[in-house]
């Protein structure tokens, strides 16, 4: 199976062709065409199986398909500042033939820098959820356009204590949203938010 298979733009097939991808793991295999449909996902997959791209590669490809005036239209929360500048990197490259912009948010540094990427407009933002609140609470983060959340690596954010950050942070944002979850394990504080949080998820595992 290739890239081609998917309803990929040739901008995003570029951009993955380049990284040196021939053809796509079993996680992309799964969740990409789900992505692109629009539906609600769990999937379990460990760092190392590709699971970053699969769902960037969709989230890019859904989101350049509209023009909007850069609002923050999807935002993927994960638990660690490096994991958030990996995951930043891989939407810049696989993004690099289309017109969004991704920005990062972490904490532990000024916030001066991330504020300015904000108010300059960003379609896509990484964040961890601790500076993600910061910055809503001073109304310097505007989520009333998100169109898709995903938490990546749930089971370490809720491990690390984020499910108070979570819980408020979706009582802020559309509920009419896609939500996207993966996890390399789905123990029952997980279950329990997908429970809450996700509706009629289709299931992955690899
Ligand atoms: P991840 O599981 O997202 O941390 O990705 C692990 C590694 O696999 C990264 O170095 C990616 O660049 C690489 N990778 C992701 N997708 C593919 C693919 N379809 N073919 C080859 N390498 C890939």
């Amino acid at each position: 199976m290739s890239f081609k298979h998917f309803d990929l733009s040739d901008a995003v097939l570029k951009a993955v062709e380049e990284k040196g991808y021939n053809n796509p793991t079993p996680i992309q295999q799964q969740s990409i065409p789900q992505i692109l449909a629009g539906v609600d996902v769990l999937a379990s997959a460990q760092t190392g199986t590709g699971k970053t791209a699969a769902f960037c590669i969709p989230i890019l490809q859904k989101l350049s398909l509209s023009k909007d005036n850069r609002h923050v239209r999807a935002l993927i929360l994960v638990p660690t500042r490096e994991l958030a500048i990996q995951v930043c990197d891989n939407l810049k490259d696989y993004g690099k033939y289309l017109s969004l912009k991704s920005t990062v948010i972490f904490g532990g540094v000024s916030q001066f820098n991330q504020e300015r990427e904000l108010r300059k407009g960003v379609d896509i933002v990484v964040a961890t959820p601790g500076r993600l609140l910061d910055l809503l609470d001073q109304n310097i983060i505007n989520l009333k356009h998100l169109e898709i959340l995903v938490l990546d690596e749930a089971d370490r954010m809720l491990d690390m204590g984020f499910i108070h950050n979570i819980k408020k942070l979706i009582k802020v944002i559309p509920a009419t949203r896609q939500n996207v979850f993966f996890s390399a394990t789905v123990p029952e504080e997980v279950q329990d938010l997908v429970s809450t949080m996700l509706k009629k998820p289709v299931r992955i595992s690899i």
